[in-house]
């Protein structure tokens, strides 16, 4: 050892030579005994043989002497501490910028947040504490152990910097170690090493090593183990607990023909109608001990990042660095391209030393968000289908870097990440597509979707804050997303069409899960997709002309039957006969609503004056825009009516979510508005024809073909009760910015008001029936006050919220989120209410329900 440390120290001597030498020579040693290994031993023969003289020669000193210094000098003000699964997490729900912001329990102890409102979290692995980054908090940035001139860091900018001589030698050794790791972490040879690690004459001494997947049980490998190496059960155990923590391990050591055999009876033994055989390797005794010593050299790495920025910035330099003349990706994005190949170990080694280099210096995590924004659909395609979860895929890192909101902003600039992530969604999402290039996910895979939500949730991290600076570049770049985007809703636009079983049953159930999980996935980023979208004028304009354009297309589609004329009471309406009845309906009309959405934001601003210079009159065809979302509305009103019971109850559940808090902002709400922007588009008379017509109505107000069959007479009765009610709503809900002069405080009071009407509430209940926002918020706690008192709970139970005495004349019995329980409810409510108040004052009963 002190002869390699004087050599080391020798000025002229080649550095990576003399590495890669030590390292041919001792690495094999240290880890030979993989089958039973001493790992004490082993890492104290680590430390002398090789950490030992490289921190030497890296810090010019004794190591524990040098780094104990630098430790006393402070390090960053970034807190970093990266979570482990199940570890507890903090977020303010007054100051983070997002519900992604979270602070470990020390920071938070130390912090202002823990006087706010705040929320705790079970961490799923592999995320960071934000304490210290002034673009997650709006307020208290850092805790006060974090603080800057807080004890210990106040010398911090002047004594921590390493001297030149340090910095030399880190930007000499730094990319040896490097290239040493990435190049064994990749490295696919089973037999082989490169040359100059090869330095003795190869023995025939080899591994089996298994490797762990998430689709085989634990109880299957250790079956498998047992039957394939005729290996004891504690044995079996053993090594399958490691395969699992680890995500790999040696089971049999020996020469190659015999781990061959027991590689091909593993497989054997593994493999069965359902599923493939357990991956299975067998790697050279020297190649498996290199390997395990890249892993521990990024342990080390990762340790002497905490030390110093200036290691860190030297490490992150290295890693980026491309080849001159090289299309070749740099260090990191070569293991980031690999990382789905790596196994478990391995993947939480780059991750936590990306998590300690890159994501501690803002300048290189921006740098680092460039180089995983470039190689982004790869990456996705191979997490797709990798069989590993998402916490051990190098793709969730992007919720570190696109919510970071100047970092968003500059990858929508730069690198166009909106369109890049719609963009990987098209590329992923065609194997559910039918002939008419809608979506259709019958018979689709639970995981496989699970795994394709975790890009549209990237989409929706991007969006989470909105910009306040509008550059041309950035307006160009968003609508540029937000087009294609509009194809994927073009995809949607009709999907999963169903039509009404006559005679029989329908055999089976429609899968109708996935589609409306999407639905719910996509709620929040639609209506972020509009916010943005109103931010300017000019924008705004352009973005409707883009989603008026695709809505036509969709809505022109197939349109082969000739138009008809319907008369009524002196009046005529022209149009094409359709059916909801009879021909095929369905509820997803995401291009329709969005439009309905940014119609809103046009009259809130008064752009709408505007809107001829962007859509001609004769483009705008407000009849049509109507159509698809009216024959949604009369399918509810003939499912109410029972007349698609044979459709069973997948449509059932559909109707549901299409009206429940959790999806009806994007679906019921928007359909109800575009409703309205037809009533106040059209002559009142067309309007009102189209409506019955839609219906299925014309006949019963024409008072032709009277019926005496009960059902028949029933049926309609119910649906003229629905259509009467939607022209209520059409008329009189008006409860939406831009339809009419309210703010979305206001909003929100209007559906506590209504709730507290059917009957007092506790928090919880009148929170989970409030839709949440892209923040995970309802807004209940800044107007509850306004509109309700807080009743302690008494012996038992639980506080309730009352309304308050001056709310109750907000009350509207027609009011459109009740459903019909809440509605009888809420009246039922509203009566007695009244008729003990008529008692109290001793007026005249008979009036007061007269004006109700
Ligand atoms: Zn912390
Ligand atoms: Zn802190
Ligand atoms: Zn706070």
């Amino acid at each position: 050892m002190g002869v390699l440390f004087l050599q080391w120290c020798d000025e002229r001597f080649n550095f990576q030579a003399t590495f890669l030498q030590c390292l041919a020579k001792h690495v094999p040693n240290i880890y030979s005994a993989e089958m039973d290994p001493l790992l004490e031993k082993q890492e104290e023969m680590v430390q002398a043989a090789i950490l030992y003289p490289l921190e030497c020669y890296l810090f010019g000193e004794d190591p524990d002497i040098f780094l104990e210094k630098l430790q006393q000098s402070g390090t960053s003000q970034l807190c970093g501490k990266v979570f482990k699964g199940g570890e507890t997490t903090y977020s303010c729900r007054d100051c983070a910028v997002d519900p992604t912001c979270v602070l470990c329990m020390d920071c938070f102890q130390n912090s202002i947040h823990k006087n706010h409102r705040y929320k705790m979290h079970s961490s799923t692995g592999g995320g960071f504490c934000d304490c210290g980054d002034t673009e997650a908090w709006k307020a208290g940035p850092l805790c006060t152990k974090h603080e800057p001139g807080a004890s210990g860091s106040a010398k911090e900018n002047s004594e921590c910097q390493l001297n030149e001589e340090i910095m030399e030698h880190s930007r000499r050794v730094f990319p040896s170690v490097i290239k040493y790791m990435v190049d064994m972490l990749i490295w696919e040879e089973e037999k082989e090493l490169p040359p100059e690690l090869t330095i003795r004459e190869k023995v025939d001494s080899y591994y089996c090593v298994l490797f762990n997947d998430e689709h085989h049980s634990y109880d299957h490998v250790i079956y498998s183990l047992q039957r394939a190496l005729g290996c004891e059960l504690g044995e079996a155990q053993l090594h399958t607990t490691a395969i699992d923590k680890e995500g790999r391990r040696a089971v049999k050591a020996g020469h190659y023909a015999s781990c061959q055999e027991a590689k091909e009876e593993i497989k054997r033994h593994s493999e069965n109608v359902s599923q493939r055989p357990l991956h299975v390797e067998v790697l050279h005794a020297d190649v498996m001990a290199h390997q395990k010593f890249a892993l521990r050299l990024g342990s080390w790495l990762n340790k002497l990042m905490s030390y110093s920025s200036d290691f860190r910035q030297i490490f992150c330099q290295i890693c980026l660095k491309e080849e001159a003349g090289s299309e070749k990706p740099c260090f990191i994005s070569k293991l980031m391209l690999w990382d789905a190949k790596l196994h478990k170990g391995a993947r939480k080694v780059l991750h936590e030393l990306i998590f300690s280099s890159f994501f501690m210096e803002m300048e290189y995590k921006k740098l680092f968000a460039v180089e995983f924004v470039k190689y982004y659909k790869a990456l996705q395609k191979e997490y797709i289908s990798d069989d590993h979860d998402r916490v051990l895929s190098v793709t969730a890192l992007s919720v570190q870097m696109f919510t970071v909101p100047t970092l968003a902003r500059h990858l929508i600039e730069e690198q166009n990440v909106i369109t890049i992530i719609t963009e990987t969604l098209l590329e992923v999402l065609p194997e559910y597509l039918d002939k008419n290039d809608k979506f259709n996910f019958q018979g689709y895979s639970q995981d496989k979707l699970n795994r394709v939500y975790a890009v549209i949730y990237d989409l929706r991290y991007v969006l989470v804050s909105k910009p306040t600076l509008w550059t041309d570049r950035l307006r160009e770049r968003f609508l540029e997303g937000f087009v294609s985007f509009l194809r994927i809703l073009t995809c949607m636009q009709g999907m999963e069409e169903i039509k009404r079983q006559i005679g029989q049953h329908i055999e089976v159930d429609p899968d109708w899960e996935a589609a409306i999980a999407i639905q719910m996935q996509l709620k929040n980023i639609l209506l972020m997709f509009q916010e943005w979208c109103a931010c300017d004028e000019e924008l705004l304009l352009r973005a409707y002309r883009e989603c008026h354009k695709a809505v036509m297309r969709c809505s022109t589609n197939g349109r082969s039957r000739e138009k008809t004329v319907f008369h009524l009471c002196g009046h005529t309406l022209e149009s094409r006969p359709y059916r909801v009845s009879a021909d095929p309906v369905s509820i997803h009309l995401p291009l329709s609503r969005t439009l309905a959405g940014l119609h809103v934001r046009l009259s809130k601003t008064g752009t709408i004056s505007r809107l001829h210079e962007f859509v001609s009159p004769e483009e705008f065809k407000v009849e049509l825009l109507v159509e698809y979302p009216l024959r949604c509305l009369v399918l509810v009103a003939q499912v109410a009516a029972e007349m698609w019971r044979r459709n069973g109850l997948s449509l059932i559940s559909q109707v549901f979510y299409y009206q429940d808090v959790k999806c009806r902002e994007e679906m019921y709400d928007k359909d109800i508005i575009m409703l309205q922007i037809g009533a106040s588009l059209m002559d009142p008379n067309q309007f009102l024809l189209l409506i019955l017509q839609r219906y299925e109505l014309a006949d019963a107000f024409k008072k032709i073909k009277p019926t005496k069959d009960q059902d028949l007479i029933k049926q309609c009765n119910v649906l003229i009760e629905e259509m009467l009610q939607i022209l209520i709503y059409v008329v009189g809900e008006r409860y939406v910015p831009g339809v009419s002069n309210v703010t979305k405080e206001d909003v929100v009071m209007r559906e506590i008001i209504h709730l507290l009407c059917i009957e007092p509430m506790a928090h919880s209940a009148i929170t989970k029936s409030l839709p949440e926002n892209e923040n995970n918020e309802t807004g209940l706690e800044n107007v509850i006050d306004k509109v309700a008192t807080f009743k302690k709970p008494g012996v038992s139970g639980h506080g309730v919220y009352e309304l308050k005495d001056e709310c109750l004349k907000e009350f509207n019995m027609f009011f459109y989120h009740y459903t019909k329980t809440q509605h009888s409810k809420a009246e039922h409510t509203q009566k007695k209410r009244r008729k003990q108040e008529n008692r109290d004052e001793g007026k005249n009963l008979k009036r007061m329900t007269c004006e109700m």
